[in-house]
């Protein structure tokens, strides 16, 4: 489905998994050891892309390198907790953008270029598109 894959491209932004700079030594890194943060650094970026705010299924555990034995680290050094059908990242929300506030951004950014693209064809050629939102509240807003 490479068309779908294109449209997707262009409808999501690219997100992040942030990893803060006392990481590298904090107990709780230490605890965890490097096998299972390869685990936890690849379900943190899965999460980000597909925004669950740090929900993980247990299902996708060996999809991401990972194992049970991986994940019950994790879980023993606090970094994860165990939750129905899977995993969730402890204090998620304190270092990584929430879906809502990303879906937020997201929509913020599309209307932002749809007013922009108004701006530019319609209001300063003095057009009017009935298929643009903008053309039609001004229509509304001038009747
Ligand atoms: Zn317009």
């Amino acid at each position: 489905m490479p068309e779908l894959r294109r449209h997707e491209r262009q409808e999501r932004r690219l997100m992040w998994f942030k990893v803060d700079d006392k990481f590298a030594m904090h107990p709780k890194a230490m605890a965890a050891g490097n096998a299972a943060l390869g685990l936890w650094v690849r379900a943190g970026s899965w999460s980000a892309a597909h925004l669950t705010d740090g929900r993980i299924p247990a299902e996708l555990l060996g999809a991401l390198g990972g194992n049970q034995a991986a994940a019950n680290r994790l879980v023993k050094a606090k970094l994860w907790e165990v939750e129905p059908g899977g995993y969730q990242f402890r204090d998620w929300s304190d270092y990584q953008p929430i879906a809502e506030d990303v879906k937020a951004a997201e929509a913020a950014e599309k209307d932002g270029g749809s007013w922009g693209n108004h701006v530019r064809w319609h209001t300063r050629k003095n057009v009017y598109n009935d298929h643009c939102k903008h053309c039609r509240a001004g229509q509304e807003a001038t009747a």
